[in-house]
């Protein structure tokens, strides 16, 4: 990913891709103290836009005010900075990495003194979970790794650290033969993908984790809420176990990169008929709707580039 032609935007600057470089005394990479976001474009037929960008850019801000951070650049510069790259990239549909680290003046943990600072990449990347896993589903593990407890690591900042935890789980997962992994919190009860939130469909109700259970507050998971509304789904917001997911009628995960992904099977348990259900799909294709600009009324979540 570093070899190659583009622009990265970092401190305020265009830089050559083959030049966007740190210091290895990086305090964040040393502690890893750090707030990134991803975030999706989609090419619409009114061009190039960003899915959702004001929310995008506010988690990042909250998630830098949750780990103390000051961000050296308004929420508008951050807009105008995503924006640009698309631009500068001449991408369409494409993902978005915006990410603040602190600098390398000096290495004791506490990071005062320490400058923050801002990039944001941008790259052309595909269905995170595979074509095939949009339409058929796909296979998941519940982890052996705890999703974060909600006082140990801030679970609502999307922090560069909270990723060790999903890369462990993921790999464990993928190591095993399964697609991706499901954490359950340190109580027990279900909190969410390595990179995905979870939802799962009984009865022609939609149920998902609420944030207690230590899952990142997603801005797909809030699209879904927003589709259940509009297509007169209840969805409701509580505490779910392991052995529920096995019994549920469908599954699916939500995320920037994920997008909807129906969940078929976990632990080797088929989820319904094993294979992607009615209402996800209808989820999932009103979803595709909304991001590629075929629903007018949610074209205030497109800003063009
Ligand atoms: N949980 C985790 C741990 C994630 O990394 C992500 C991806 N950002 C999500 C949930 C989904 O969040 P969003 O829909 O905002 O991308």
């Amino acid at each position: 990913l570093a070899d190659r032609d583009g622009k990265i935007w970092m401190d305020g600057e265009m830089v050559d891709w083959r030049n966007a470089k740190i210091h290895v005394l990086t305090h964040t990479l040393h502690y890893g103290c750090g707030a990134f976001e991803g975030v999706r474009a989609y090419k619409t037929a009114k061009g190039t836009a960003i899915f959702r960008l004001q929310e995008h850019t506010e988690r990042l801000f909250n998630s830098a005010k949750i780990l103390r951070m000051q961000l050296p650049f308004s929420k508008e510069e951050v807009n105008e900075a995503q924006k640009a790259v698309v631009r500068a990239n001449k991408l369409d549909s494409c993902y978005l990495r915006p990410l603040a680290w602190i600098g390398s003046e000096k290495l004791g943990v506490s990071p005062k003194g320490n400058q923050i600072h801002l990039m944001v990449a941008a790259w052309a990347w595909g269905a995170y979970l595979g074509e095939e896993g949009l339409k058929r589903g796909i296979r998941v593990k519940t982890s052996s790794y705890t999703r974060h407890h909600v006082n140990i690591t801030m679970t609502q900042a999307k922090a560069v650290s909270n990723y060790t935890n999903s890369i462990l789980a993921n790999m464990e997962a993928v190591d095993d033969g399964y697609d991706e992994a499901l954490l359950l919190d340190s109580s027990g009860f279900v909190s969410e993908g390595a990179g995905e939130n979870v939802f799962v469909i009984k009865g022609g109700v939609v149920y998902t984790p609420d944030l207690s259970a230590g899952a990142l507050n997603g801005i797909t998971r809030n699209t879904v809420f927003h589709i259940c509304k509009d297509l007169g789904i209840e969805i409701v917001q509580k505490r779910i176990t392991r052995d529920e997911v096995y019994i549920a009628d469908e599954a699916f995960f939500t995320g920037t990169a994920a997008e909807v992904t129906p969940i078929r099977e976990l632990d080797r348990v088929p989820i319904g008929a094993g294979s992607r259900g009615p209402v996800t799909e209808k989820i999932q294709s009103a979803f595709f709707d909304i991001v590629n600009g075929r629903n007018p009324q949610y074209a205030h979540w497109l800003t063009a580039v």
